[in-house]
């Protein structure tokens, strides 16, 4: 997924709605038992059995999957960068104010009360010399490097067209949200307060439709059928009261390697996806514990706190707005031939403040997902108990999240918890789970 800043919110939105657990390979025979003697007798080790599962990964494929997403680390800061340069070249160059004039032409020949068609023309033209500008990265990024480290499944023809289908999402999504926010930016003095609100309600209104009429542009879903998976995972939901008579399942092998599941959707089109790699690569220890992860995300309303929680970093980012926009267009608005926030030429100005913004509130966003992830996880561990299912789960995730971070580049970086805090979670609840004298092991 695009981290640039014009993909931002869809990429936000689509973050949402995949509060997902992934993975790939499957690892080998199982430790040796890690018991501690103590005084009450053999006690079962959780710092012992975390070290041993983290063990039987190979030191070439940990450096691997460190590179991988170290690299991630640093394309944050390229997209940044990039998307930022490509903004400010539209508006140095007189592009921004040229395609702004051009739109109003089309859309003043079309009458009056056709206003909003000229923030649509704007944003097709402005849209599509950004994604022309940004598309030498997102080839490194989504294409060569994901084949690179064995995570991508598709030839560079689907590939393509899967951003095609992409750019065309987009266009028309951002189309409708850029004509409402522009109704409003012109119209109220209080325009950052609206300009949120409407955000917000699109971000609602994207969750909603998402899983039904833009997810299936990518990939098929289908019913879960095999009974001998379907049954353990309707039992769950039932235990847990979560009204759900389908599993759905995505045949997400069409692009990637990735083992993965998420909750997606809100009122009524919230399902549960589990994809077609976890249902090949995982034993069925292991598929209950990733679908109690799950349920743990529906049980717990996650994508409603999730849209919460961006409401309110947007609310944010549009108080950030008021207070720059202005001084950057008192600065630089003659070069750029930007007269205003109602300007629609101005789009890039408050694109490059909201990347900048977004930028900087990267460890806030990771962090807020990461800790409904780790709740996630301790439903999951109550919900399908199956501690060693879910060590195993999260050491297949180590394919291509580091498993072993230091405790800051955890909190900065990840937006799920790591390998190792999954680990010691599921190896504590063995723990307390088990008889004092059960030194059963991982
Ligand atoms: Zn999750």
């Amino acid at each position: 997924m695009r981290r640039g800043g014009t993909c931002l919110l869809v990429a936000i939105v689509l973050a949402l709605q995949s509060l997902s657990v992934a993975a790939a390979t499957s690892p080998v025979a199982d430790p040796a038992a890690p018991v501690q003697e103590t005084a009450g007798g053999p006690r079962f080790d959780v710092a012992a059995a975390t070290a041993a599962y983290l063990a039987k990964v190979p030191p070439d494929k940990k450096a691997r999957s460190d590179a991988y997403f170290e690299g991630g680390y640093w394309l944050l800061l390229w997209d940044f960068l990039w998307t930022a340069a490509a903004l400010v070249l539209v508006l140095r160059l007189g592009w921004s104010a040229a395609m702004r004039a051009r739109a109003e032409r089309l859309a003043g020949g079309l009458g009056g009360k056709l206003r909003w068609l000229g923030t649509v023309f704007y944003w097709a033209q402005l849209f599509t010399v950004i994604t022309v500008l940004q598309f030498p990265l997102a080839v490194y990024e989504g294409y060569f490097r994901e084949h690179k480290y064995g995570l991508a499944t598709q030839t560079f023809g689907p590939w393509l067209g899967d951003q095609v289908k992409a750019f065309g999402v987009n266009l028309v999504m951002y189309g409708i949200l850029l004509a409402l926010l522009y109704a409003v930016l012109r119209r109220s003095r209080n325009w950052w307060l609206w300009g949120s609100l409407v955000s917000v309600l699109f971000l609602t209104f994207g969750a909603l439709i998402a899983p039904v009429y833009i997810f299936p542009l990518f990939n098929t879903f289908t019913k879960l059928e095999d009974q001998a998976i379907r049954g353990p995972i309707l039992s769950l939901a039932r235990a847990n009261g979560i009204a759900v008579n389908d599993v759905y399942v995505m045949d997400a092998s069409r692009q990637t390697t990735r083992v993965g599941a998420n909750v997606s959707g809100v009122m009524g089109t919230t399902r549960i996806t589990l994809n077609d790699n976890l249902l090949k690569r995982c034993s069925l220890p292991e598929i209950e514990a990733v679908m109690g992860h799950e349920m743990g995300h529906y049980v717990l309303h996650h994508n409603y706190k999730g849209i919460a929680f961006l409401g309110f970093l947007i609310v944010l980012g549009f108080a950030f707005l008021r207070m720059s926009f202005d001084g950057a267009v008192r600065r630089w608005g003659m070069t750029w031939g930007v007269s205003g926030i109602g300007d629609l030429a101005g789009l890039p100005v408050l694109m490059l403040l909201l990347a900048v913004y977004f930028f900087v509130m990267t460890p806030v966003l990771n962090s807020g997902t990461r800790i409904e992830e780790a709740e996630a996880d301790l439903f999951g561990l109550n919900a399908a108990r199956q501690p060693d299912g879910a060590a195993e789960v999260a050491l297949k995730l180590g394919e291509y999240r580091k498993l072993d971070p230091g405790p800051l580049e955890e909190m900065v970086f990840f937006d799920h918890p790591s390998g190792r805090s999954r680990i010691e979670m599921a190896m504590r609840f063995k723990a307390e789970n088990l008889p004092a004298t059960d030194p059963s092991t991982p």
